[in-house]
């Protein structure tokens, strides 16, 4: 099949990369201006410009099959325009829920599912109040836009909440959210198929560094009562939306609970593990969900895990040794910024997490 795919970073590269053995090729949606490294010559990339929208986009792409996205921040009224084509998967409309914090969490709790505790607001009055009620320390988040911890402030006194105050005025919608004393972070990578058949991925324990996802382990080491809770989570969320593709859930655990903090309607980093665990990876299955092709096995046998590399190269030392496999992006390095990937599998947790601990000390000093 031909699938479009907005955006041309990584992750748009990773699916069209796994999409291939299937026999699907590709077209990429570029902003203007937007980097594309990472998917030359993986399929046609075309720059959108202003007149582009329903039937002359959907030329621009070469008539594709099926439109998805590799990124949450796209403009969801431009993808509807392309419905009467084709099938666009994920819906614009699941997409536009995880678009802003405010309805994501509006949503989540509609259907029963818990989140830290949140209020929306607007200007420097509603901001206070709502610091005042839920208490010290908050996290203010912009509603839209924001991601791995840009549009993010952490607010524990009088003073930062005045700092704030400040610049309120010129601050876009925010939500602001009380802390949650989780013991770890910890994520669901699922997806669906048009027809409605689910298929989960293990819970994945993660790891994070300046507000960054710098590594994650999976299975996570979780009684069995916590995994069946994430995947109902999971589960609900998946048939509330109607939803087609794959999607990540990121939560935290604290005690027996799940709160869920975010929904990318998306392949996720934290499901890179899966390209080297044995299984369908959660790219090939976003494919197989999106084209109709029916979905892939999730269950690893071994443990997985994955280190990011954030503004680093890997030396030949670490990609030369056993069960490790080497993901790059072809983009050039700025500090903190994700090129590539490790994976690694044992089939020993402390082995694995001893070896991922290793490499992540040995790939980063401080
Ligand atoms: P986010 O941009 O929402 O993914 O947040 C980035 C990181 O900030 C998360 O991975 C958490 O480590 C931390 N964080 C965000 N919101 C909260 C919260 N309400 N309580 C505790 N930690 C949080």
């Amino acid at each position: 099949m031909h699938v479009a795919i907005v955006g041309c970073g990584q992750l748009a590269r990773m699916m069209a990369l796994a999409g291939w053995p299937q026999g699907h090729r590709f077209t990429f949606l570029a902003e203007p201006g937007e980097g594309t490294d990472c998917v030359k010559g993986l399929g046609e990339i075309v720059e959108r410009t202003p007149e582009m929208e329903g039937e002359s986009l959907f030329t621009a792409l070469g008539n594709p099959d099926v439109v998805t996205v590799e990124r949450e921040h796209v403009d969801v009224s431009l993808l509807s325009t392309l419905k009467p084509h084709c099938s666009v998967y994920p819906s614009p409309e699941a997409i536009s829920y995880c678009q802003h914090r405010g309805r994501e969490k509006t949503f989540l709790n509609s259907l029963g599912i818990q989140t830290a505790p949140f209020h929306l607001a607007n200007n420097a009055e509603e901001l206070s109040a709502s610091v005042k009620t839920l208490g010290y320390p908050v996290f203010v988040k912009t509603c839209e836009e924001g991601y791995d911890g840009y549009g993010q402030w952490v607010l524990k006194t009088d003073e930062d909440l005045a700092n704030l105050v400040a610049e309120a005025d010129s601050l876009p919608e925010v939500v602001i959210e009380g802390r949650v004393d989780f013991d770890r972070e910890v994520s669901l990578i699922a997806a669906r198929d048009a027809s409605g058949a689910c298929v989960f991925y293990p819970l994945t324990e993660n790891l994070h560094r300046n507000g960054i996802l710098w590594s994650s382990i999976a299975p996570a080491d979780a009684p069995e009562a916590l995994h069946a809770k994430a995947k109902d989570i999971a589960d609900k969320v998946l048939n509330a939306l109607d939803y087609v593709g794959v999607i990540a859930i990121e939560m935290f655990q604290a005690g027996d609970d799940l709160l869920v903090n975010e929904l990318a309607p998306r392949v996720h980093n934290s499901g890179h593990w899966t390209q080297g665990a044995g299984i369908s990876s959660q790219f090939e299955n976003h494919i197989r969900a999106i084209c109709g092709l029916g979905l892939g096995h999730t269950i690893n046998s071994q443990h997985a895990g994955m280190v990011n590399l954030l503004g680093i190269e890997a030396p030949k030392e670490i990609i030369s040794e056993s069960n490790v496999q080497h993901h790059v992006y072809n983009k050039s390095l700025r500090p903190g910024r994700k090129v590539g990937h490790l994976n690694l599998v044992s089939d020993d947790r402390h082995t694995l997490e001893v070896k991922l601990k290793r490499i992540r000390d040995s790939l980063y000093e401080d």
